[in-house]
């Protein structure tokens, strides 16, 4: 089972995953939680990417390709993956179709407004990653329930200290979406052609979206 998750910062490719991939037994691969792993480390990766999660802007094609390379050999993949924010480029998706073959691309559909409201609200657990939303966003038939932590700024899980990504950051999400719209979204026709695309319109909390996207990937087990 390999699936990519598709859609625009903040729509909730992270959170969905993570909850999906234990379910299914396959790897959540999330390209930006390497990079954040690796500036957090100060490893020689991590000082090269830095710059570009500041501003919000692609980290290089080649690196975030040979990342990916590495990371689908390892053991937790054998059984699937998803793939979470990869690709992001046509040219990753082209570099993708040369290494492994894809079950589905699952496109994951919000209004911007709405995107907009929910990153700003989305808060991390410093320490083991788990996503919160600490606004409750309603839109005509949409409503985002908040995704609060018991204790406001700790982790329910590990106790970890809840903080905001600086790219999540209002000057900087705007360049994201730019970046996304530019060129992240062609890949949709892309993998339209290719008979790939599943679509999924967020119109509630992950208690009502994560049954849906299961029920699609189960088609695929
Ligand atoms: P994300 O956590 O998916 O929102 O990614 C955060 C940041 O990591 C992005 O704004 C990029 O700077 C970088 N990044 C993550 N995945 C990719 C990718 N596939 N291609 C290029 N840059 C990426």
């Amino acid at each position: 089972m390999r699936f990519v998750f598709l859609g625009p910062p903040g729509v909730g490719k992270g959170t969905y995953a993570s909850r999906v991939a234990p379910i299914l037994g396959i790897a959540h691969i999330s390209t930006g939680d390497i990079f954040r792993e690796e500036i957090k480390k100060e490893t020689e990766l991590g000082k090269k990417v830095k710059s570009y999660l500041e501003s919000g802007q692609l980290v290089p094609d080649e690196i975030v390709i040979e990342v990916l390379k590495q990371r689908i050999e390892e053991d937790d993949c054998k059984k699937g993956f998803i793939l979470d924010g990869f690709p992001r480029t046509i040219k990753q998706a082209e570099e993708l179709d040369k290494i492994t073959k894809i079950d589905a691309v699952i496109n994951i559909v919000l209004d911007e407004d709405l995107l907009v409201k929910k990153i700003s609200a989305r808060r991390i657990c410093r320490n083991c990653g788990k996503i919160y939303n600490i606004a409750d966003i309603r839109k005509g038939e949409i409503h985002l329930p908040p995704i609060a932590p018991k204790k406001e700024g700790i982790c329910d899980d590990c106790g970890g200290e809840l903080y905001q990504r600086d790219d999540d950051k209002e000057e900087v999400v705007r360049e994201r979406l730019n970046v996304y719209y530019e060129q992240t979204a062609p890949l949709i026709d892309y993998y339209k052609n290719k008979g790939l695309i599943r679509e999924i319109t967020v119109t509630g909390g992950p208690d009502k979206m994560v049954p849906v996207i299961l029920k699609i990937m189960k088609e695929y087990e």
